[in-house]
């Protein structure tokens, strides 16, 4: 049997659906996920030495590539050094120092395990500080998996969300309206109708969780200014976007200033690292200072802190983010001349170090996807296994691998176009 095969029915003996995050199974694309060794710079290395040049990059956090030499160095360090102390140390110091004299919105930052973990104490803090029961969040922004944020809209207004998984409770669902994104209306609607009860406002200002759909300025802002009108919090998830698309994360792009803001992914340096920051006077709410309960036994982890604080350090010193945002957008213009012609177009969007294709026609996306990402694996390239989720750049996709990947997506997307 083929060795990825025996190790997946191995796996889903011992673990649901084989994966221990839904994702990971293939569900979208079919067949059987390839077990991985190692990872280096830009590529992925498979359990029997297959070599694949990795457009998935553990969804986000490695923003130099995989396996850092400064990045391994500082965990390494870490692990010498004894890698959890449960009590105050330096290196968490370190970082949310680093952070809070560069985002001037994070005006004090909590350090907590996942974006799961971030996203859920701002609303915990929102709550806390306007005495409010609801939160409201948009249609296709995902903010990890705590129960009030498995929720999507029904009929998109107050009242009438239900959750998007089995197990969140309809009292839960209730406490969270959906809107959709891009749409003024259904927006001042929720606002008229339940503004008075809208603890927060939260949203990706780069939705980068149901394909890539950067927002309109105005849109946002107008979101930004509903919220304030209202008295509720306008809390951004930066978990994909913070230190990706600008060292400040989309807020900094588009000059608008969160009263909380989520990150994870990439300032834990690929550890699993979450952090919610933002008002000074919002986070004292937050204990020993305040009266908002969150804790984590191996928050701050001192790995996650110093290959964390590394690889920020690196991109500010390489000046990564420019460096980021002209290879995504040479990558996706050769990609875009690479499409030229199919039967049936493709559509490229991008964002500095995140990437999104599709098909025009959304009916048959699904089916051309699984063909696609096929072909594509065929070709040494292992995008993320689902229609979807965006593709991330890193720094060490270089351009000679740009220029051979976009070739290869070029030959797959010939080979999957009927
Ligand atoms: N928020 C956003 C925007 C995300 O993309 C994710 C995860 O992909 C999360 C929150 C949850 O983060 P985690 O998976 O670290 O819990």
């Amino acid at each position: 049997m083929d060795q990825h095969q025996a190790l997946f029915t191995r796996a889903t003996r011992v673990t649901p659906g084989g994966v221990h995050s839904p994702v990971r199974a293939f569900g979208h694309v079919g067949g059987t996920p390839l077990f991985f060794a190692r990872a280096q710079g830009a590529s992925l290395i498979d359990v029997t030495g297959r070599t694949f040049i990795d457009f998935c990059m553990s969804f986000g956090p490695l923003v130099l590539g995989h396996a850092d030499a400064e990045v391994a160095r500082a965990a390494h360090d870490a692990v010498d050094d004894g890698w959890t102390f449960g009590a105050c140390e330096p290196y968490s110091l370190a970082l949310a120092e680093w952070i809070v004299a560069r985002v001037p919105w994070a005006e004090r930052i909590r350090f907590v395990s996942s974006g799961t973990e971030a996203a859920m104490s701002a609303l915990r803090i929102a709550r806390a500080a306007t005495r409010r029961p609801n939160i409201l969040k948009f249609d296709g922004c995902y903010h990890g998996h705590a129960d009030a944020l498995l929720v999507r809209a029904g009929s998109g207004l107050a009242g009438t969300s239900t959750a998007s998984s089995a197990g969140v409770g309809d009292d839960v669902a209730r406490t969270t309206l959906v809107a959709p994104l891009d749409d003024t209306g259904a927006l001042e609607a929720v606002f008229q109708s339940a503004g008075s009860t809208i603890a927060a406002v939260i949203l990706e200002p780069l939705p980068a969780n149901h394909g890539l759909l950067p927002q309109r300025e105005a849109w946002l802002a107008r979101v930004a200014e509903l919220a304030r009108e209202a008295g509720a919090l306008l809390v951004f998830d930066e978990v994909i976007s913070g230190f990706r698309v600008a060292r400040g994360g989309m807020a900094e792009r588009l000059a608008l200033r969160p009263d909380l803001v989520c990150f994870g992914k990439v300032i834990g340096g690929g550890f699993p690292v979450g952090a919610y920051a933002g008002r000074a006077d919002l986070m004292d709410l937050v204990a020993p200072r305040g009266p908002v309960y969150q804790a984590g036994t191996l928050s701050a982890n001192p790995v996650g802190m110093r290959a964390g604080l590394a690889t920020l350090e690196k991109m500010e010193r390489l000046d990564g983010w420019t460096t980021l945002e002209a290879r995504t957008r040479a990558f996706t213009e050769r990609l875009r001349a690479a499409f030229a012609g199919l039967a049936h177009p493709l559509s490229v969007v991008d964002a500095p170090g995140l990437f999104w294709i599709h098909r025009t026609d959304p009916a048959s996306n699904a089916d051309w996807f699984a063909r696609f990402f096929h072909a594509a694996l065929a070709h040494g390239l292992y995008l993320p296994p689902s229609p979807y989720e965006v593709g991330f750049l890193s720094l060490a996709h270089d351009d000679q691998i740009l220029e051979a990947a976009a070739h290869a997506l070029g030959l797959a997307a010939r080979e999957a176009d009927r």
